[in-house]
C-alpha cells in the first residue's frame, strides 16, 4: 500500500466522525455533551482539524454513572462464562475492525502504521486474555481450622472509572476497560482529550458484538473537569489511571473524600544498562527499538542508556548512527518508524530539552531539532556526555530522546539507575548469571527485562514502583483490583461459644 492509499483510506475511516463529531456514549446512545459545547481534535500530522469532539463535564459524567450504576446488578451477576462469550465477540470484532482502528489512531496520535497495526490486535488479545479468566475469577479459597471453614470468594467492586492518556490509547484503554467487564464491573470511560476518536470506535464495537447497554459508557472532555468529576463521584468505587505522575497525585487527592480505590500506572525514566561483557549488537538494536519506536511515546521506554565506560564511546556512536537513519515521516507512510508527535503541546515540551540539554552542557550526538515545518516532527536524539543530575536525565520526556551517561562498575550503574524519582522498568544487559542475579535484586523498578527489549506476558504482573505506579495489571492481579475479596466463616461443629452475663 502506498501512502497516498493509504491516507485516502485513513480518511474515508474518519469520514464516519463528519457530521456528528465524536460524541459521548451513555447508556448505550451517542449523545452530545449536556452544555452542547465541543472541542476539536487535530492531527499532529499537519495541525488540521480532524473532528469536533463533545466537551463532557460534570453533568455528562453522572448521567454515564447513572447508566453504569443501573446496567451494573444484572452485568455482574451474568455469570462468567457468559462475560467470557459476550467479550471473546468483542475481541473477534476489534480483529475484524482492527485496520479501521489502526488508520485512525495513526491520524489521530501521528503513531506510525507499522506499531499501530500491532496495537489494534494486541488489543483484541487483552480482551481475549481477560475474557477466558471470566469465568473463575471469582472463586477464592478455603481454610480450615478445627471449629471453622472460611470460604474467600470475590465479587465486582461496583462501577469504576477509566482514565487514559494518549499514547497508544486504543491499546491501553482495552488493558483497563477489558479486566473491568470481565471482572464484573461496569465502567466510565475518559480518554485522553488529544486522542478521542478510537474509544469511540471501542465502545460501538462491543455494543455491536453483545455488550449491553451501559455496561460501558464514554465521557470525552478534559481532565480538570469530565476528569475530575469522575474520581470524585460517589457512586464510582474505584478509578484505573493511567497518565502522568503528577495527575496520579492529583487524582488521590481528589478521590480522598470518597474513599476511592486507586491504581496508578505513571510515567517513567527507564535505563538501558548495558555492561562491557554483553551481547553489544543486541542490546543496541533493543535500546534503540525501546526509546525510536512508538515516536519514543511510551511508558516503558528506554530513555537513559547508562553504558559501561570501556564501550560507552562506541555503543554511543552506534545508537547515534541508528538514530540517523530512522525514518521519520507520515505515520501512515509503511516505511515510517517516527511519526509526528502528539500535539503542538506536547512537541513544544519536548523541543525544550533540546534547549536544556545545550544549557546543561551535554552534546548532542544525533537529531536535536524540529524536522520540517508542517505538523510535530521531531529528530530521533542522541544526548551523550550527560551526568544524572541534568534535567534530561531526571525528567521524563516522553519523545524519540535518549540520555546517554557512562558508568565505571556495577555499584556505579545501580546509583545511577536507581537515583531517579521513576522505577517502571529496567532493562539490563551482561552476560555474567551473577551479575544480572545482583543488579536484578538491587534495581529499583516494578518490571525487569535482562538481555531484551520490553517483552509483553499478559499473565506477568504489569506496574511500577515509586513515582511509577500503585498496583499491578496482568495475570490475576487485575482483578484484585476491580473485586472484592469476601470471607465467610461457617462453623465445622457445634464449637463452645462464651457465655457472658451470668
Ligand atoms: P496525563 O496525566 O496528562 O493525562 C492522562 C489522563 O488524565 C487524560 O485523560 C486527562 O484528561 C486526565 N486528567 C488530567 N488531569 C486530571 C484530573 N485532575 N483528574 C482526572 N483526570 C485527569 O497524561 P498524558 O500526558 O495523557 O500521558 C502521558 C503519561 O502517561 C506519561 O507520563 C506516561 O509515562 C504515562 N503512561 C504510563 C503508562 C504505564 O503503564 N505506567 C502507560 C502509558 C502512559
Amino acid at each position: 500500500m502506498t501512502l497516498d492509499a493509504n491516507i485516502a483510506k485513513a480518511k474515508g475511516y474518519i469520514a464516519q466522525f463528519a457530521e456528528t463529531g465524536v460524541l459521548n456514549h451513555i447508556d448505550g446512545a451517542s449523545v452530545p455533551a449536556a452544555s452542547g459545547k465541543t472541542f476539536e481534535t487535530i492531527s499532529p500530522v499537519d495541525l488540521t482539524p480532524l473532528a469536533k469532539v463533545a466537551k463532557g463535564g460534570a453533568e455528562d459524567i453522572d448521567a454515564a454513572v447513572v447508566a453504569a450504576k443501573k446496567a451494573f446488578p444484572a452485568w455482574s451477576k451474568t455469570p462468567g462464562a457468559e462475560r467470557r462469550k459476550i467479550l471473546i465477540k468483542v475481541a473477534e470484532a476489534i480483529e475484524a475492525r482492527a485496520e479501521e482502528l489502526a488508520f485512525t489512531e495513526c491520524l489521530d496520535t501521528g503513531q506510525a502504521l507499522r506499531f499501530m497495526s500491532k496495537a489494534a490486535i494486541r488489543g483484541a488479545a487483552n480482551f481475549r486474555f481477560f475474557a477466558d479468566q471470566a469465568p473463575h475469577a471469582e472463586n477464592g479459597e478455603v481454610t480450615r481450622t478445627p471449629t471453622q471453614m472460611n470460604t474467600t470468594s470475590r465479587r465486582p467492586i461496583g462501577p469504576v472509572g477509566v482514565i487514559t492518556p494518549w499514547n497508544t490509547p486504543f491499546m491501553l484503554s482495552t488493558w483497563k476497560i477489558a479486566p473491568a467487564l470481565a471482572a464484573g464491573c461496569t465502567v466510565v470511560h475518559k480518554p485522553a482529550e488529544f486522542s478521542p476518536m478510537t474509544a469511540k470506535l471501542l465502545v460501538e464495537i462491543a455494543e455491536s458484538a453483545g455488550l449491553p447497554a451501559g455496561v460501558l459508557n464514554v465521557v470525552n472532555g478534559f481532565g480538570e473537569d469530565a476528569g475530575k468529576r469522575l474520581t470524585e463521584h460517589p457512586d464510582i468505587k474505584a478509578i484505573a489511571f493511567v497518565g502522568e505522575s503528577r495527575t496520579g497525585s492529583m487524582i488521590m487527592a481528589q478521590g480522598a473524600k470518597s474513599l476511592k480505590r486507586v491504581h496508578f500506572e505513571l510515567g517513567g525514566k527507564n535505563p538501558v544498562i548495558v555492561f562491557d561483557d554483553a551481547d553489544i549488537d543486541r542490546a543496541v538494536d533493543a535500546a534503540t527499538f525501546m526509546i525510536y519506536s512508538l515516536n519514543g511515546e511510551r511508558c516503558t521506554s528506554s530513555s537513559r542508556l547508562l553504558v559501561q565506560d570501556t564501550i560507552y564511546d562506541e555503543v554511543c556512536a552506534r545508537v547515534a548512527d541508528v538514530a540517523k537513519r530512522i525514518k521519520v515521516g507520515h505515520p501512515l507512510d509503511p516505511e515510517t518508524v517516527v511519526g509526528p508527535l502528539i500535539h503542538p503541546e506536547h512537541e513544544a515540551k519536548v523541543l525544550s530539552y533540546f534547549d536544556k540539554a545545550r544549557e546543561e552542557g551535554a552534546t548532542i550526538a544525533a537529531g536535536g531539532e524540529k524536522i520540517g515545518e508542517k505538523g510535530c516532527y521531531v529528530a530521533p536524539t542522541l544526548f551523550t556526555q550527560a551526568t544524572n543530575d541534568m534535567a534530561i536525565a531526571q525528567e521524563e520526556i516522553f519523545g524519540p530522546v535518549l540520555t546517554a551517561i557512562p558508568f565505571k562498575d556495577e555499584d556505579e550503574a545501580l546509583a545511577l539507575a536507581n537515583n531517579v524519582q521513576y522505577g517502571l522498568a529496567a532493562y539490563l544487559w551482561t552476560n555474567d548469571l551473577n551479575r544480572a542475579m545482583r543488579m536484578t535484586d538491587e534495581l529499583e523498578a516494578g518490571m525487569m527485562w535482562v538481555n531484551s527489549e520490553n517483552i509483553r506476558h499478559l499473565p506477568a504482573p504489569f506496574g511500577g514502583v515509586k513515582a511509577s505506579g500503585i498496583g499491578r495489571d496482568g495475570g490475576d492481579w487485575s482483578f484484585d483490583f476491580y473485586m472484592e475479596t469476601v470471607n465467610v466463616s461457617f462453623p465445622r461443629a457445634a464449637h463452645k461459644i462464651p457465655k457472658l452475663g451470668g
